[in-house]
């Protein structure tokens, strides 16, 4: 097929690697936790975040500061200050920033505060910012459409692909189906089928994947089972507090156990 090319396995055998510098990495073979707020909201919170995850040996933060709300009324994020600030704290931990970039013309700004450019899912098919992030010396997670095949998905990481930016990794966030008992439907079909289609690292967001807090953990090891080479999910100090998706948020203890099980299970795997 022409419609997608560089991103298949036809095309590149092994594994791609992301490596984020300091011995942090997104790989085949290994499991990357990436956790943190839905939503970047203060100094506090940030440094609250930070403190947990070094205490669960989590490398990774992911926090919107540019927040696509479906009400215009909602919290809309701290803006590239609100990243600046992240980025001072976070560095200073060792901790690497995973954050959504919702246009063009953020790139630039946001570029020497970010470690992974994350695609929302309402943005996967936005071409011009896909070409744009081509064009861009960092690694960037694409998040799958909110009704978008799997097919579409890999088209949108050849956009990135080749432009000349080979640091991808997809994520499957759960689409839009009939079912209203859970907020989108997370299809662990996905998993396998990338794997096995693509070279790139595939990773799993049970937070959104499934919007209800109780559920997280399990999806999150149905995640890992299924073949992910790992799972971003939300966590905040008082989730009900949380300025978005608090519903499904895990708080610290929650987030600390599971950490700790993805770990086990993935040793299982
Ligand atoms: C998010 O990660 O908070 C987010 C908005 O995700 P998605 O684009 O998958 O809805
Ligand atoms: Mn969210």
């Amino acid at each position: 097929s022409d419609e997608y090319k560089l991103v298949s396995k036809k095309w590149k055998v092994s594994p791609t690697t992301i490596d984020l510098g300091d011995g942090v990495c997104i790989k085949d073979g290994d499991m990357a936790i990436i956790a943190g707020p839905c939503s970047i909201e203060s100094e506090d919170q940030i440094k609250k975040v930070i403190a947990h995850l070094q205490e669960s040996g989590i490398r990774m933060m992911r926090g919107g500061v540019f927040k696509p709300r479906t009400s215009p009324y909602a919290f809309r994020g701290m803006g590239i200050e609100g990243l600046k600030l992240w980025h001072e704290l976070a560095s200073a931990a060792g901790i690497k920033i995973v954050t959504e970039v919702m246009q063009v013309s953020q790139i630039e700004e946001m570029y020497p505060y970010t470690d992974v450019y994350q695609v929302g899912a309402r943005n996967t098919q936005n071409f011009n910012l896909l070409d744009e992030l081509g064009k861009v010396d960092k690694a960037v997670m694409i998040k799958r459409g909110i009704s978008g095949t799997i097919e579409e998905l890999l088209q949108s990481a050849e956009y990135v692909f080749s432009g000349g930016n080979e640091k991808l990794i997809l994520c499957e966030r759960g689409i839009r189906t009939y079912e209203r008992a859970s907020r989108n439907t997370l299809d662990l079909n996905a998993v396998p089928i990338l794997k096995a289609k693509s070279h790139l690292p595939v990773i799993v967001d049970p937070s959104h994947g499934i919007g209800i807090r109780e559920y997280v953990p399990q999806m999150a090891l149905a995640g890992v089972m299924a073949g992910a080479d790992g799972i971003i999910y939300e966590t905040h100090e008082v989730p009900e507090k949380a300025y978005s998706d608090g519903q499904q948020t895990l708080d610290f203890a929650q987030s600390a156990r599971l950490a700790d099980w993805i770990r086990k299970t993935f040793e299982m795997r």
